[in-house]
């Protein structure tokens, strides 16, 4: 498999550095607030890596951080005059609602800044020891400039970034590039002891000591939004480098920013969607199906049509879900004769597309790739299946749509569509209505049926009833 490594701007082939053993660390949200489009879409793109990964038979060890000390967090405590715990807490488990409708697979640890103190402690002091930190008034910052690799993710150089950029010194920091390893308390805020003062970790260091603690010094792969590179990973390759005389991660990989209606998502201009907002209209299984639907490095645009056409297509695959399996009840247990040569045919062809939709997970994860895999075995299996078609062949078609369901985390769950005998009269009345081609009849019922939240869909096999929600 090719993957897009940020660090040398080019795919590379992935192997990982253990036999059988893949390990990921993923920058997880600062929990201040309810989980955003734009914070989804790492946690979709990365979750269909990992099954991907999986799926090849890899152990993968999967991290994912919060960041639960932050400005952001202290500045919505004293808001609302609560203990920052408490602002996190309810952030976390309101995550987890999300990430689990978005059917993000639980990763294997979820480390929180505020239950890693010693960790961090431990390596801010190796930095220090190793005169890659120093300590003002009970602050601590990394030198940037003793690190000779510094911007080497985002590929730029200190001296220009020190001449394009201009940094306020807060007259502790040697260097404008200098960042902070450890506040020292100011007011309120929450802190913890060290050795050096009262304070609370800086945001960067927490990753680094995550990383080490939960994967070891160097891990395979590490994921994030674009915007992280510079500083976050930059900051991050410099601490743990030096820190461990060794490589940190073997595989940078960045999602693509997410804009809504072609402008820049951003909280100052208030056009960031919540998750839970947007799954209202659409569903939550729409959302993620929308984010594959584009390649992860590209920029997304999402907008109102943009998901429209995502559930539509989303329908389309439960729709010839459905109708394979109200198929398969009719089918002859045997190809007929004059099938068997044609389902032959169309088994190569079963394979030839899946064979596609793996090809383009192959180079670079691109899923937009195998969805359209995935779309012309749909077509194939609705232009070619009927009554006359045998179980055997069915079944192919179903394995395959489900194999493929489940690297990209969809039709996960198990659907119920059971109508109460009020509705399976009327779905009987209108069947009955359709074959005497009393079409005022048939409409008018499909009205009443839609009120309470059944769609039909006529299909040459016949009609099909199904739960509104069974989309979503
Ligand atoms: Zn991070």
């Amino acid at each position: 498999m090719q993957l897009y490594n940020t660090l040398i701007h080019s795919k590379e082939n992935f192997i990982p550095l253990e036999e059988n053993k893949v390990k990921i660390y993923i920058c997880g949200p600062t929990v201040y607030d309810f989980c955003h489009i734009g914070n989804a879409r790492p946690l979709i793109v990365f979750d269909v890596l990992r099954r991907y990964l999986e799926y090849k038979g890899y152990n993968v060890v999967y991290v994912q951080n919060f960041t639960d000390v932050d400005d952001k967090i202290i500045k919505k405590s004293i808001e609302l005059k609560k203990d920052f715990l408490e602002i996190s807490n309810f952030f976390i488990k309101e995550y987890f609602i999300d990430a689990d409708k978005l059917n993000i697979k639980r990763a294997n640890f979820y480390p929180r800044a505020s239950e890693n103190i010693e960790q961090i402690i431990n390596f801010i002091e190796i930095l220090i020891k190793k005169e890659y930190a120093y300590e003002v008034k009970g602050n601590v910052y990394f030198s940037a400039k003793k690190f000779n690799d510094y911007g080497k993710l985002s590929g730029q150089k200190l001296f220009e970034l020190e001449s394009g950029v201009r940094i306020k010194l807060n007259n502790e920091k040697r260097e404008a590039f200098d960042f902070a390893l450890w506040k020292a308390r100011k007011n309120s805020d929450p802190y913890w002891d060290s050795p050096w003062s009262e304070g609370r970790p800086g945001w960067h260091i927490e990753c680094s000591a995550m990383v080490k603690h939960y994967l070891g010094k160097t891990i395979d792969i590490h994921c994030g939004g674009q915007d992280l590179i510079f500083p976050h990973h930059e900051n991050e390759i410099a601490q743990s480098e030096c820190a461990n005389n060794q490589k940190f991660v073997r595989f940078w990989l960045h999602n693509g920013h997410v804009n809504i209606n072609n402008k820049k998502m951003s909280k100052s201009l208030g056009n960031t969607f919540a998750v839970r907002n947007v799954a209202k209209d659409f569903g939550y299984e729409t959302i993620r199906f929308f984010m594959l639907m584009s390649h992860y490095r590209s920029p997304l645009n999402f907008s109102v049509e943009a998901m429209n056409s995502a559930r539509l297509g989303l329908e389309r695959l439960y729709n010839c879900l459905e109708n394979l399996s109200f198929l398969s009840k009719k089918a002859c247990d045997n190809p007929c004769d004059n099938q068997s040569t044609l389902e032959k045919k169309l088994k190569k062809e079963i394979n030839i597309l899946e064979k596609k939709f793996f090809d383009n997970l192959n180079d670079d994860l691109n899923t937009a790739g195998s969805i359209s895999a995935l779309f012309d075995l749909i077509s194939t299996a609705n232009k070619n299946l009927n009554t006359y078609s045998s179980k055997s062949i069915i079944k192919y078609f179903v394995e395959s749509i489900r194999k493929i369901g489940k690297i990209l985390g969809i039709f996960d769950k198990e659907k119920k569509r059971n109508f109460s005998d009020e509705i399976k009269k009327m779905l009987d009345e209108r069947k009955e209505s359709k074959i005497n081609k009393n079409w005022v009849k048939s409409d008018d019922i499909r009205m009443r049926l839609e009120k309470l939240g059944i769609l039909i869909n006529d299909t040459p096999q016949g009609q099909h009833a199904v739960w509104k929600d069974f989309y979503e």
